[in-house]
């Protein structure tokens, strides 16, 4: 298994996200990107190293938008006009309010336990991070997110 798990703080969020909507397991991507493996290494071992990655990351790195180490896919702007179209932007943008809410920056390393209590003492109200996006949407989020946290941080680590 490699040493650090490269990700985006927004992925790391996700996928917490995910499991606290119940989700141990993630199906393979048609874009191709790795999400299903690296939740897989993350839901399996609270201790998993983790490198904070801004650019692609490790579940990038397969995805057929990844091109050269950058994204080139776009975003649905149709409910969220004040974004930018484009998903490496928009990720940055994300990604850097995320960093900023959680004390974290590009290259620091923590493992999935650490940065899941960081999620747990600084995230407070997310509806800032995603301001673009109709409170509504975000509102779902959020409930899943905090289960996502609490079952992290309380259960026996997870068979991938
Ligand atoms: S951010 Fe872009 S390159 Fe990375 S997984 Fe998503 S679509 Fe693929």
């Amino acid at each position: 298994m490699k040493d650090v798990i490269y990700i985006k703080p927004h992925h790391f969020v996700d996928i917490i996200t995910s499991f606290g909507a119940g989700k141990v397991r993630f199906e393979p991507h048609p874009y191709g990107h790795a999400v299903h493996t690296v939740a897989a290494q993350i839901l399996s071992n609270r201790d998993a190293l983790l490198g904070i990655e801004l650019g692609a990351d490790d579940i990038c790195k397969p995805c057929r938008h990844n091109i050269n180490g950058l994204c080139g896919d776009t975003i649905d702007t149709s409910f969220r006009p004040d974004a930018p179209s484009s998903k490496r932007e928009w990720n940055l943008i994300i990604d850097r309010r995320w960093c900023e809410r959680l004390k974290i920056k590009q290259g620091d390393r923590l493992t999935a336990r650490r940065l899941c209590e960081r999620l747990q003492n600084y995230a407070g109200d997310i509806m800032d991070i995603y301001r673009e996006i109709p409170a509504n949407l975000t509102a779902e989020r959020v409930s899943k997110l905090k289960e996502g946290i609490r079952n992290f941080l309380s259960e026996d680590n997870v068979a991938a």
